[in-house]
């Protein structure tokens, strides 16, 4: 194998050993502890462990954790109701809805409700909106981690030939909005693209966010790329990538694994998007922002 593997696991736990040691000094200084609201309508199993992860882990950084547990039969309104109280609460820097919702609940709607403030996910329209313009605000957590990954692994991005195979809200256009900030030249691939091995092998950053398993060859890496794998897909034996990990890590310079890759990273990147809410959010309160 060539490529350096990058090491996910450890790179989101200096992450969220920076957030502890951030909201010790701010706490310390006197500020309010940031807090983190998560909202669970029903009892999805898959759901209820995320949102048990993520409560987990606030409390190891020294974050509030309000974690709100409604049944499944709830309705529209409550949520909503919900929703508003917490926008309000100072205690709450963050909110997350975790989706999806029972049908009677139109999550994707309902998270329309969270200010951009406290919208830690970054997955609003306004949020979105705010990365499109270059204007400050809080980003996708999953993208933002992919970012994270590469800056550890110091990848030139100014000016590089960057792919990203999906156009997901959630993956592949935030990720696509955060490289192109970054200053690399950008292709967005998707189901419709032509000759999709021959963009690719033009990628310096290749990344894959298609949900297919080992969906990317080998042959499709250009030699010394840096390829992310943001895919987890479950399989027979066990979970795989969007990438054929042996073959690309052939020609790749820099891969990432699955598991141990990308997917340490959302948890870790909720957290810093939480502790950057609650400065911003003190400051706006103070007159300085
Ligand atoms: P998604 O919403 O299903 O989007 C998949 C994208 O892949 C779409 O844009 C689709 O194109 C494109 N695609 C599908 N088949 C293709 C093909 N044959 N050729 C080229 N493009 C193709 O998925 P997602 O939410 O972005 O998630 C992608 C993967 O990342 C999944 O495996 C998911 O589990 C994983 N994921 C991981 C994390 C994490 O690590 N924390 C977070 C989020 C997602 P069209 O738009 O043309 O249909």
């Amino acid at each position: 194998m060539a490529a350096q593997v990058i090491d996910g696991k450890a790179i989101a736990q200096a992450v969220r050993d920076e957030v502890r040691a951030e909201v010790e000094a701010w706490v310390g200084a006197g500020n309010p502890q940031p807090g983190l609201a998560t909202v669970l309508v029903g009892d999805d199993p898959a759901s209820a462990v995320y949102v048990a992860g993520k409560q987990r882990a606030c409390a190891e950084a020294g974050i509030a954790g309000f974690d709100h547990r409604l049944a499944a039969d709830t309705g529209q309104g409550e949520v909503e109701v919900l929703l508003r109280e917490l926008d309000a609460d100072p205690r709450v820097s963050g909110i997350l809805l975790q989706l999806p919702t029972p049908p009677q609940v139109d999550g994707a709607g309902m998270t329309e409700l969270i200010a951009p403030a406290k919208d830690v996910d970054g997955l609003t329209p306004a949020s979105i909106g705010l990365l499109a313009k270059g204007r400050p605000g809080l980003r996708p957590c999953t993208p933002l981690g992919v970012m994270e990954l590469l800056r550890r692994h110091a990848v030139e991005l100014e000016g590089a030939e960057a792919v990203v195979v999906g156009r997901s809200d959630l993956v592949g256009k935030p990720l696509a909005a955060l490289l192109l900030a970054a200053n690399a030249t950008v292709t967005i691939c998707h189901s419709r693209t032509r000759d999709l091995a021959g963009v690719c092998r033009r990628a310096e950053v290749l990344v894959a966010a298609v949900g297919r398993p080992r969906f990317v060859q080998g042959d499709w890496v250009r030699e010394g790329a840096a390829v992310i794998d943001v895919g987890i897909n479950r399989t027979a034996d066990g979970l795989a990538g969007d990438v054929d990990f042996e073959p690309a890590a052939e020609r790749a310079g820099l891969i990432t694994p699955v598991p141990g890759g990308v997917g340490p990273m959302t948890i870790a990147m909720l957290l810093r998007n939480t502790v950057q809410a609650a400065k911003a959010q003190a400051m706006a309160n103070t007159g300085e922002g």
